[in-house]
């Protein structure tokens, strides 16, 4: 049977991009990719990318503020959003231009529109046409979810914070997650008056003594933080957003931002007509070669519900890729993944928190936590934690939790040792860098408890 592609990718994020790179420069492969709004996907256009820029952004006062204590004359303005965003925007078009060179120098025919599946081996274009390829690549990755609930049309999602017409004076934030507590620091580090809603505690799943530490710097900071506590209903009026929660009270803000999670971008994709099953949130159910029951479909990314990062979503692409099309079949590693909170104070974290390890063996828990140099020196609050979550059977680090300034750097490379299987007595034996706060890692001697 002949198709008009060995591949179709649906979707051109983290994850589709990498996988249509690869099987076509690489292995040769025929390929074709659709797009609906613009390539690079979440990561590039509404995520990682300008989120990070504004992290940068956010921290220039407190930056302006230590330069003074160490004695520079420094005075720090106004923020100027809309300068901001034109060069925030500037730099999304630029990469978004790379990410397309990278498809066409491969080779890979691009379709700017959505794409559904149609059978098997068939995908309906919006434009009417339908195409066949041997194998079809699901990387629709995710969408926010907004609750049910009355004056929901008042609120926006990360997809919109970037376009804002202005900074708001005043912002609800609806979210308890990573990118509801980086988006509370941003915004607080810009000038607005944060307030965070969740019904349950903030960051959870996150190491329990690392999370205390950020939600109590982020309130200390003047982020008015309140758990168990819901949106009842948003009215809009003159004097701006009236928000009034679950226990009742009303207060007024000039934009409302949702963070309540992601779900998988399944909705009228056609997958449970072609036979393919999903789970009850949507995701697509694949295996550990990223294969659906389906055999002729794959899917990568977000839209699999497994982690939600990019990095694991290129991975997963460029194993699926190898695997179908390239002589190396491999399957994508979900082992101690590393992340970081773009949070201030920022988290980087690997392997099991304190909490999850010892519900599966003991452990030895070592704790450094200081005020680190740099903001000792200039009369700042900052307060550094380290932590290793050690076996006691096997000596291995199953865990390393780092709150700190940078600590998203140090955690990559304490993730290296990590995924090597290194022993506690093999971080000791390494020895220290001075003066720095990574040291720390290689100089805990004594657990601070047993659990
Ligand atoms: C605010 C925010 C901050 C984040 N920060 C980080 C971070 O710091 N570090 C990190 O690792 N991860 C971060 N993430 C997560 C990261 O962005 C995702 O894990 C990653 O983008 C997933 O890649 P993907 O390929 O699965 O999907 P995506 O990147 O979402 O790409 C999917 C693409 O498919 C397109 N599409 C969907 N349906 C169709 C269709 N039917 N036809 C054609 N095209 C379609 C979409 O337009 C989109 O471009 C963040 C996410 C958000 C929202």
């Amino acid at each position: 049977m002949s198709f008009d592609y060995d591949l179709f990718v649906i979707g051109g994020g983290s994850g589709g991009v990498r996988a249509a790179r690869i099987a076509a420069g690489e292995h040769g492969a025929k390929v074709a990719l659709a797009e609906e709004y613009r390539m690079g996907g979440t990561c590039v256009i509404r995520g990682c990318v300008p989120k990070k820029l504004m992290v940068f952004a956010s921290a220039m006062p407190a930056a302006v503020e230590e330069a003074r204590a160490y004695g520079w004359q420094a005075e720090i303005g106004a923020f100027d959003w809309t300068g901001f965003r034109a060069k925030l925007d500037a730099e999304l078009d630029r990469l978004e231009a790379i990410y397309r060179r990278g498809q066409s120098g491969a080779g890979v025919t691009v379709f700017d529109q959505r794409a559904t599946v149609a059978s098997a081996h068939e995908v309906r274009l919006a434009d009417g046409q339908v195409v066949s390829a041997k194998h079809i690549l699901i990387a629709t990755g995710g969408t926010p979810f907004v609750p049910e609930f009355d004056g929901r049309e008042h609120v926006m999602t990360s997809n919109e914070i970037f376009k804002m017409e202005a900074l708001p004076r005043r912002i609800l934030i609806v979210g308890g997650g990573y990118i509801a507590c980086e988006f509370a620091c941003i915004l607080e580090g810009l000038g607005t008056g944060v307030t965070l809603w969740n019904r349950s505690p903030l960051l959870r799943g996150f190491d329990a003594e690392c999370r205390d530490l950020i939600v109590e710097k982020m309130a200390a900071r003047g982020i008015a933080i309140h758990t168990g506590l819901v949106v009842q209903h948003i009215k809009k009026t003159a004097a701006g957003l009236v928000v009034t929660g679950g226990d009742g009270r009303s207060e007024t803000f000039d934009a409302v931002l949702y963070a309540t999670g992601r779900v998988p971008n399944t909705a009228g994709l056609g997958l449970a007509e072609a036979g393919v099953t999903l789970a009850p949130n949507g995701a697509v159910a694949v295996d550990d070669w990223s294969q659906t029951n389906v055999p002729s479909i794959y899917a990568v990314g977000d839209v699999t519900d497994r982690i939600a990062l990019t990095p694991v979503a290129i991975r997963e692409g460029h194993a699926f890729a190898d695997t179908v099309f390239g002589a190396t079949p491999r399957r994508a590693d979900h082992e101690l993944v590393a992340s970081a909170v773009f949070t201030r104070p920022e988290f980087g974290t690997c392997g099991l928190s304190e909490e999850a390890a010892r519900e599966i063996e003991p452990v030895e828990i070592y704790v450094s936590a200081f005020r680190p140099m740099r903001s000792a020196f200039a009369g700042g609050d900052e307060k550094v934690l380290m932590k290793l979550v050690v076996s006691k059977a096997t000596r291995r680090v199953l865990g390393c939790h780092i709150v700190a300034p940078e600590a998203g750097e140090m955690i990559q490379l304490a993730a290296i040792a990590m995924k090597m299987g290194a022993s506690k007595e093999q971080f000791d034996a390494t020895c220290a860098v001075h003066p720095t706060m990574a040291e720390e890692l290689v100089t805990m001697r004594k657990p601070v408890r047993h659990a």
